[in-house]
């Protein structure tokens, strides 16, 4: 049986954490298959469906790279054979029509609260004769259509939580047609899902009380059951359901703050599913042969920022300088044009040399977790000028005095013929400074990193150095004396 699994979002809104992890699951799920992937818009909700909506998915899946094998189909476009589905359902006698006006059943609603006992549909319409039933449609009194639902325990075995039960009784007959005409969503959902011949139905949690019903429907139409996975709720860290806050955003929001894709589809693929072992970086390649639905987890998965910018950073790291140049080269060229510049006047020689660009890269990209923090370790080699960082100065440049007279001589003897010609050289240098001047390493590296970078991290300061070259280090270490002179002069 070749697999077919479909994603049905409805276009109220962008495409949200939740959201792009169900499609991922049963992204993976059909790669993992060999099988088809396809996207149904759930758009028959008029009023909130807008067309911007279904570009944010589409825009959202294809950033994540969910590529589609089939669609997107739209809800809207089955509503004939919805109809025709519900009425097939009357002419068998799995459905009944259903007289009771919306007053009438509001009226029961109200009295069953008042002796304080569980409302359900008691099925009277269902009752009524048929030659009495047929009339009454024939006199044109308005009906919805009701399925009987048979008085037996609705079972099935979940793909993630196992064998599901739902009690005789606890289901009444329920509307698939309203007396508009219009299907209910659970109808559309079931015809649209077996003409299209889903094999398997992968959602969330959310959904597990439709599922009773569906399944009814599935049996009444004479449909082929597929098999369902219900995956649980993604909480917020506070436990409470996801918020905006943290999460319940649009995917490509993600994108604006500098996350990679495959940082994201890494992150998604761990909330709710785990490997069984204790992998936690994984590339799409190695996700779709790591997953499956059985190592979805029953309990819910918790959004956790924190691991979504480790494992980003680790994807950063893992990435092809050349992969990430681009984003670098924009948003370095972006902030150029907030300040009224352009790269070339604020970074020059970025942009015209990517050879120098790709090794800088390769240098810095072990620790930022998102693309601008990536561009401002980058942004230092390159820059007209450095800003220092306020916490690194009062850091690592709380004696100005000192410090100056320090990087003084760290000029003087990095300005030597042979300084720069290899790492283990410049290592030496420094190392002969600090021992010259009677102080620990750390007191010439640090506040010669700030000097170099303007900051207080950065990859190892000799390989910084050689990165830089002589004439840029040297300049920039000079210029820090300077600047450190000047606060001295004004103390
Ligand atoms: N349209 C539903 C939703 O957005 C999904 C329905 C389904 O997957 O069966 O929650």
């Amino acid at each position: 049986m070749a697999v077919r699994v479909r994603f049905a979002p409805s276009p109220t809104g962008f495409l949200h954490v939740g959201g792009a992890r169900t499609a991922l699951f049963n992204w993976l799920f059909a790669r993992r298959a060999g099988g088809t992937f396809l996207l149904r818009v759930e758009d028959t909700d008029r009023a909130r469906s807008r067309p911007e909506h279904t570009q944010a998915i589409l825009d959202g899946l294809a950033w994540l790279g969910l590529e589609l094998d089939e669609g997107p189909a739209f809800q809207a476009d089955g509503v004939e054979r919805h109809r025709r589905d519900a009425l097939s359902l009357l002419r068998q006698g799995a459905a009944y029509r259903c007289f009771c006006t919306a007053e009438e059943l509001a009226a029961r609603r109200e009295e069953a609260k008042r002796v304080g006992s569980g409302y359900g549909y008691d099925g009277r319409c269902g009752r009524l004769d048929a030659a009495v039933s047929s009339a009454r449609a024939d006199a044109e009194e308005a009906f919805a259509l009701r399925v009987r639902v048979p008085r037996e325990a609705i079972e099935w075995e979940d793909m993630v939580h196992g064998p599901m039960s739902f009690p005789a009784g606890s289901i009444d007959d329920f509307i698939v047609l309203r007396s508009d005409g219009t299907p209910v969503y659970n109808l559309a959902v079931v015809s649209d899902d077996a003409e299209a011949a889903i094999t398997h139905v992968i959602r969330g949690d959310d959904h597990l009380s439709n599922t009773p019903k569906q399944i009814l429907l599935y049996r009444a139409l004479g449909r082929t059951l597929p098999a369902f996975g219900h995956v649980p709720l993604i909480l917020g860290p506070d436990g409470k359901r996801l918020s905006k806050r943290h999460g319940a955003m649009s995917v490509l929001a993600y994108r604006e703050e500098g996350y990679l894709p495959q940082g994201m589809l890494n992150f998604l693929a761990l909330m709710g599913w785990s490997p069984g072992d204790d992998r936690e970086v994984f590339d799409v390649g190695g996700l779709t042969q790591a997953f499956s639905v059985d190592r979805v987890l029953k309990k819910s998965a918790v959004f956790d920022l924190e691991k979504l910018g480790w494992l980003n950073g680790r994807h950063i790291a893992d990435a092809p300088a050349g992969d990430l140049a681009g984003a670098v080269v924009e948003i370095l060229g972006r902030e150029a044009r907030e300040e009224g510049r352009d790269l070339a006047g604020t970074h020059p020689g970025l942009e015209i040399s990517p050879e120098r660009l790709a090794r800088i890269i390769d240098l810095v990209k072990g620790r930022p977790r998102t693309l601008p923090a990536l561009a401002r370790q980058v942004s230092p080699f390159f820059a007209a000028t450095v800003r220092y960082d306020d916490g690194a100065v009062k850091r690592f440049w709380k004696r100005p005095e000192e410090t100056a007279f320090h990087l003084r001589h760290l000029a003087e003897r990095l300005g030597g013929e042979a300084a720069f010609s290899d790492v283990e050289r410049l290592e030496s240098e420094v190392r002969g400074v600090a021992a010259e001047l009677e102080v620990g390493a750390g007191r010439i590296i640090n506040p010669l990193r700030v000097a170099l970078m303007g900051q207080g991290v950065s990859p190892g300061i000799f390989e910084v150095l050689e990165a830089m070259g002589r004439e840029r280090a040297l300049a920039r270490v000079r210029a820090a004396a300077g600047f450190l002179d000047a606060r001295v002069a004004t103390a």
